[in-house]
């Protein structure tokens, strides 16, 4: 195997090459290294390398594979978000406020994928806070989208939808509060995958907006997200919220056909917003799956424009509460010298958040407010109910929905920066998904001028097996999953 088709093979790939020994988890990790060592100053999706640790635990898996007590993501290496906690690994959000931050301890989703013995090559970059679609809001600088380096990788999962892109590892993890693994994933032609809400522990994870948070998986394929899937999901006695059901058996089910299969189409994600181009390859992608025996039916999703206000009243609001600990007292970064303490607050805090962040806390603090509470947040609260009843009614008549991830592909650096709401746009087919708890898959769907965009497609409440299976039948019928990068030039 060459260092590249090493680099850009799948985790279900790699792993059959280590289990035949045709390479090691040593020989795996280090190609990862070097290509993030080469790559990695154009593209600057990995903020933290953990070069030593990483081989360390190569060797650990090398042993176990040897020993015959591998399992399926022994040795496999992967980037982890820079918003899940790593024990003695520097955690940041990609912000001044946690620029110093090592945490005691590995967040859930860290120690069961350490447990399932993957290699932590390091942590990426993303939007500060996991605030934005583009990730240009980080401490450490934007990051580049790999099709095309003038162009945003998406966000806030931005550097591990970079990362996967091209070809630093074949596994990354994100969290998406409202869309921030779809949206990027569909940026950078790459399989995200957001859970039902409950399914994955958020223990560890920084919080943005508890009600709406979840961590999944970033892939190349969805054979991939599903054995990723498996090892993060499950009860954690940490994490209150999570659900204690039973998890299936997810890379089993994912051969069976999906003939019969009723898949909803909802007219709202088909408006004047979306860019002709991307509705053309969703389209093609929905033939795909007719062609596979599944039967395309008209829905509606009438709150779907409600959407976005009710999720910048929610969000904003969480938001506020979550990160009102950041103080310089009891966590995060201090200013020099205080004079008060009003004034250690105020400086502490204005030094150590960002613009974006500081505008979320303002709009969430003022929704919550004993004036504005009734008018703002328990709106927003009965809209976000309404608009969970519609996915229910639509649920009556399909058993999965298909749209797109995004509104359009890659824009180039800076043109949302200035305008906050032509940025929250992006998020508007992926964001009631999250204030309804259910699951998204993005799967690559083709390019669009040469930038990929994503087949969006949403499942019922706990029902990742049906979205993996429709997701895996239309990768095992299309390639689009297989287009990479030439880095900052054209496909191959
Ligand atoms: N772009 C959305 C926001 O800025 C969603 C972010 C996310 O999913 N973390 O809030």
């Amino acid at each position: 195997m060459t260092l590249e088709s090493l680099t850009y093979a799948s985790a279900t790939e790699l792993s059959s090459g280590l289990r035949t020994a045709e390479i090691s988890a040593v020989e795996l990790t280090q190609a990862c290294i070097d290509v993030i060592a080469k790559q990695n100053p154009a593209v600057n999706a990995v903020i933290t390398l953990c070069q030593e640790s990483a081989l360390t635990e190569a060797k650990a898996a090398d042993l176990r594979l040897r020993e015959g007590s591998a399992g399926p993501l022994t040795g496999i290496p992967l980037l982890h978000k820079d918003i899940f906690c790593t024990r003695n690994v520097a955690t940041t959000c990609a912000s001044k406020m946690l620029a110093n931050f090592i945490p005691p301890y590995d967040a859930t989703v860290v120690s069961r994928l350490r447990a399932a013995g993957t290699v932590m090559l390091g942590k990426t970059n993303m939007d500060e806070f996991a605030m934005g679609s583009s990730t240009e809001t980080s401490v450490f600088g934007v990051t580049r989208n790999p099709w095309d380096l003038n162009c945003v990788p998406g966000g806030s999962s931005g550097g591990a939808a970079a990362a996967v892109a091209a070809g630093f590892t074949p596994l990354g993890t994100g969290t998406d509060t409202g869309g921030s693994i779809r949206q990027p994933a569909s940026l950078c032609g790459i399989t995200g995958l957001k859970p039902t809400y409950g399914r994955v522990s958020r223990l560890g994870i920084i919080a943005f907006a508890s009600s709406l948070d979840q961590a999944g998986p970033m892939t190349r394929t969805v054979e991939d997200a599903a054995l990723m899937l498996q090892a993060m999901s499950g009860v954690d006695a940490g994490d209150s919220t999570s659900a204690d059901l039973e998890v299936p058996d997810f890379s089993g089910g994912l051969n069976q056909p999906i003939s019969g299969l009723r898949i909803g189409i909802p007219k709202e994600y088909f408006s004047q917003n979306l860019d002709q181009r991307v509705a053309d390859k969703i389209h093609q992608a929905l033939d795909e799956l007719v062609k596979e025996g599944a039967e395309l039916v008209d829905i509606d999703l009438p709150h779907t424009e409600q959407g976005i206000a009710t999720y910048y009243i929610i969000a904003p609001a969480e938001a506020s509460t979550n990160l009102s600990r950041y103080d310089g007292v009891r966590f995060g970064h201090r200013c020099e010298s205080p004079l008060s303490l009003t004034d250690l607050y105020e400086r502490s805090r204005s030094e150590g958040f960002g613009e974006e962040v500081q505008r979320r806390i303002l709009v969430g603090t003022y929704a919550l407010s004993a004036g504005f509470y009734d008018a703002y947040f328990k709106k927003a609260q009965q809209v976000r109910r309404l608009i969970s009843e519609d996915f229910q009614k639509a649920f009556e008549h399909c058993d999965v929905i298909a749209g797109p991830a995004a509104p359009g592909p890659a824009f180039p650096l800076g043109a949302k920066s200035d305008d906050p709401l032509a940025m929250y746009l992006e998020d508007v087919y992926t964001l009631s998904v999250n204030l309804a708890g259910l699951p998204g898959l993005s799967i690559p769907a083709g390019l669009v001028d040469g930038m990929p965009v994503g087949l969006q497609l949403i499942g019922r409440s706990f029902d990742e097996a049906t979205l993996l299976r429709v997701g895996h039948r239309f990768q095992l019928c299309t390639d689009h999953h297989h287009a990479k990068p030439v880095l900052g030039g054209a496909s191959q």
